[in-house]
C-alpha cells in the first residue's frame, strides 16, 4: 500500500525534505521503558517508541510521525487470514543447531500451536472475519544471518528459501515466523530491534506476500513488562505479531485503529495476560466488547 488515512496528506519527509512518493508500512511492536517510583511503589510504564504501523517515506526512507487520524476501528479491504492458513515456523542460525537449542525450539514450536488454537485469544478474531490456522513443522536454517540484517534482506532470503524449496510456500495462504539467534539484531531503515522495537511483521510484496513475523532472539530490556523469563519476553511479542498477521497481512490494509493494528491499541495500556494454556500474551482490541481482550492474569 502506497497510502492510507494517517499518510495520504504527507508530501515531504520532515526529516530531510524531500519529496514522499509513498510509504513503506511496517507493524511495529515498540520499546518500552519502565520507570519506578519509588515514593509510591508505583510501576509506570511509558512508550519510547510507540507500537503501530510505522511509516517510511519512500524514496528517503526516513521514519515519520504521521498524526493520529482516528480512534475507530476501521477494516481497509486488504488480505485476512482464513480458516485453514498455515504457519510456518523458520530457525535461522547455527545457534538453533545446538542439541542445547533443541528445548526452545520445542517450546516455541507449542508455543505457536497454543497462540493460534486458543478458542478465546485466536478464535475470538471471528469478530474481525479471521479465521483460526494451523502449524507445519519447522524450518531450521543452519547458515548464520550477518549480525546485523535489514529487513529488505530478509524479504529478499525469504523469497529465496521460497523458490529453492527451502521452506514451505504458503503463497498467500499463510505466514513465516522468523526466529533469529542471538547476537542477530534486525534493522528497519535505521531503526534497530531491541533498541527502538521488539518484533515486527510485514510482506514481502504487499498483498502478494509472503507474510511474515520478525522474531529477534528476546530482547534484555523494554519488550516484557510481567516477568524476567526471555521465553515470556518472546511470546508478548510473537503473540501480538500473529494477531496483526491475521487481521491485518499487508501492514495497514487490513483491521486498523487509526495508525495503530488492533493490538498496538492495547500495548498502550498493557496487562499481562495470558492464554488458556499459560503463555503471555499482548492483548488485542475487541470491537464486539469495546475493550481489549482478557484471559488469565
Ligand atoms: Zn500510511
Ligand atoms: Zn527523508
Amino acid at each position: 500500500m502506497d497510502r492510507c488515512d494517517s499518510c495520504r496528506n504527507i508530501f515531504k519527509c520532515p526529516i530531510c525534505g524531500t519529496s514522499s512518493d509513498s510509504f513503506r508500512h511496517v507493524g511495529v511492536r515498540g520499546t518500552k521503558s519502565r520507570f519506578r517510583i519509588p515514593v509510591v511503589d508505583y510501576n509506570l510504564t511509558y512508550d519510547k517508541q510507540p507500537s503501530g504501523i510505522w511509516h517510511y517515506s519512500q524514496p528517503c526512507n526516513h521514519r515519520v510521525h504521521p498524526a493520529t487520524t482516528s480512534s475507530i476501528v476501521k477494516y481497509n479491504g486488504g488480505p485476512l487470514w482464513q480458516d485453514g492458513y498455515t504457519w510456518q515456523n523458520i530457525y535461522w542460525g547455527s545457534y538453533y543447531t545446538k542439541p542445547s537449542s533443541s528445548q526452545w525450539m520445542k517450546r516455541l514450536e507449542l508455543v505457536v500451536a497454543h497462540l493460534e488454537s486458543d478458542t478465546s485469544y485466536s478464535g475470538g478474531l471471528s469478530t474481525y472475519n479471521v479465521g483460526t490456522g494451523k502449524l507445519i513443522g519447522p524450518v531450521m536454517i543452519p547458515q548464520d544471518p550477518p549480525s546485523q540484517i535489514s529487513n529488505d534482506q530478509i524479504a529478499k532470503t525469504l523469497i529465496g528459501w521460497i523458490s529453492s524449496g527451502t521452506v514451505a510456500d504458503l503463497r498467500t495462504a499463510g505466514a513465516y515466523n522468523i526466529f533469529l539467534p542471538p547476537g542477530t539484531t534486525a534493522s528497519i531503515s535505521g531503526d534497530v530491534s531491541c533498541n527502538s522495537f521488539c518484533d515486527y511483521h510485514d510482506t514481502a510484496n504487499g498483498p502478494n506476500g509472503p507474510f511474515y513475523t520478525v522474531e529477534p532472539y528476546p530482547c534484555a530490556q523494554g519488550c516484557n513488562q510481567c516477568t524476567q523469563d526471555p521465553l515470556d519476553t518472546l511470546t508478548q511479542g510473537l503473540s501480538e505479531e500473529m494477531v496483526e498477521v491475521k487481521t491485518d497481512m499487508d501492514p495497514g490494509t487490513g483491521w486498523v485503529i487509526g495508525n495503530e493494528e488492533i493490538c498496538d491499541y492495547c500495548d498502550a495500556n498493557f496487562v499481562c495476560n495470558r492464554i488458556a494454556t499459560g503463555e503471555y500474551v499482548n492483548s488485542w482490541y475487541d470491537k464486539s466488547k469495546n475493550a481489549c481482550w482478557i484471559g488469565r492474569k
